[in-house]
């Protein structure tokens, strides 16, 4: 079989701790010929099984994602099944709509998930928080961390709830599509990547 490759949207954010938590889940799961590229530009992502889009900000990253010519790539990817990881950041870019801040501004967003979101939505004085989280597939809480995060006010059908916090959804998926409010590769836990590889490894056997 082909060997996997997991590109990571390195425009700006926490692109480099993806890069390592997707390596050691592929070592971890004695995929070491599995390889991390960082996505710069148009033209790597038709080649890739999967993509991640890091936490940052995602107007700044939405914006190169737009100049660069990557969205209909990533648009393309979605329709094509593969793997999708958002996180904070990258949980806004891949909704379809927008409240407040979003709306404000009329960022650009990629609307590859059926789902509302809101920036910034726990306040300032709780910009950051960590908080044990039970997401729906794994059996154990995550230790979860928040940075200016993000939730979803709506998800439309057919969008799996996978967690919720203080009533809110932070976690959610699309078909092949998986979007987090929280931060996974900040902490060693790599369980949301074994779970995110894997999913890419089902897209894969089925196409
Ligand atoms: N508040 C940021 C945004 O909406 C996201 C913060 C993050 O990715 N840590 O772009």
């Amino acid at each position: 079989m082909r060997v996997m490759k997991i590109g990571v949207i390195a425009i700006q954010g926490n692109v480099e701790e993806h890069v390592r938590a997707l390596e050691k889940t592929l070592a971890e799961q004695g995929r070491e010929e599995g390889v991390v590229v960082k996505i710069r530009h148009r033209g790597i992502i038709e080649s890739c099984d999967a993509i991640v889009i890091p936490g940052g900000e995602s107007t700044t990253i939405g914006r190169l994602l737009e100049r660069e010519g990557i969205v209909p790539e990533l648009t393309e990817a979605a329709r094509a099944g593969k793997a999708i990881l958002g996180t904070c950041a990258g949980l806004v870019l891949l909704a379809k709509e927008g409240e407040v801040e979003v709306a404000k501004t009329g960022q650009p967003l990629l609307g590859l998930m059926d789902v509302k979101v809101k920036r910034n939505a726990f306040g300032r004085q709780k910009e950051s928080f960590e908080a044990l989280l039970s997401l729906s597939f794994l059996k154990e809480p995550f230790h979860a961390v928040f940075i200016r995060a993000p939730i979803i006010t709506h998800a439309a059908d057919p969008v799996e709830v996978l967690a919720t916090l203080k009533g809110h959804i932070v976690a959610a998926r699309h078909g092949n599509i998986m979007a987090l409010s929280f931060h996974p590769e900040l902490t060693e836990d790599r369980r949301i990547h074994h779970y995110f590889i894997n999913t890419c490894i089902q897209g894969r056997n089925k196409s």
